[in-house]
């Protein structure tokens, strides 16, 4: 078992140098078949298998995010940098002060990235050896809800999509910094969904968290 809350202090206090990996995700539309939750159920996923594999202890997943640019669709829960950051940053150095001072910081959501990478010198500064490492950018293809993140689902939690409302749905890849969802498509879902499946979700994730073990196991970062 590798999740931190799930154990007494007395189990955590003979695990002192053990290495740590903190999930983080969003909550943001996904379009009409897809949770809001996507990212943050996909990367907890991800981080519990990879820490079995790795021997870390992985922390509860900061299921928060920055998410501004989906903020025109309802229900999504966007927090400002300084509140992630600070969120970010105050779990790294609560680590640390119980000895874990390796941390692997795996980011599924892409607008976060960012400002992680300008929170990494600053995590660093307080002795933590922290690195960070990405999910979905690993596969090459852009992907909001569409293809890549619906056969994750269908793989992982099939039960939560809404089959029926998957169509060939229009978009546009956005291009350059700060654009909006809405502005790319009318649905949220940027990708195609249409030709999801359990059997490519299995190939993504196998993809994905075989290359996180690896680095993990190499204490490389990409
Ligand atoms: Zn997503």
């Amino acid at each position: 078992m590798t999740s931190l809350s799930e154990k007494t202090w007395y189990e955590v206090e003979e695990m002192k140098n053990k290495k740590v990996i903190i999930p983080i995700g969003s909550i943001e539309q996904h379009g009409p078949h897809l949770p809001l939750c996507t990212d943050s159920l996909l990367v907890e996923r991800i981080a519990e298998e990879v820490g079995e594999r790795t021997d870390c202890l992985v922390t509860p997943t900061i299921c928060f995010g920055i998410s501004e640019e989906h903020m025109d669709f309802k229900g999504t829960l966007t927090l400002s940098q300084d509140s992630f950051k600070g969120m970010v940053f105050d779990i790294c150095t609560s680590l640390q002060r119980h000895g874990f001072s390796r941390q692997y910081i795996i980011n599924y959501h892409g607008g976060n990235k960012k400002y992680l990478i300008e929170l990494i010198p600053k995590i660093k500064e307080m002795g933590i050896d922290v690195s960070l490492h990405r999910v979905l950018g690993r596969l090459g293809k852009f992907d909001h809800a569409g293809e890549v993140e619906t056969s994750l689902m269908f793989y992982l939690f099939p039960e939560r999509v809404r089959k029926d409302k998957i169509e060939r749905f229009q978009y546009k890849i956005p291009e350059g910094n700060g654009w909006r969802t809405k502005d790319y498509s009318e649905t949220g879902v940027i990708g195609d969904a249409i030709d999801a499946s359990a059997g490519r979700g299995k190939q993504y994730f196998d993809k994905i968290v075989n290359e996180l073990v690896d680095e993990i196991q190499n204490d490389q970062y990409r």
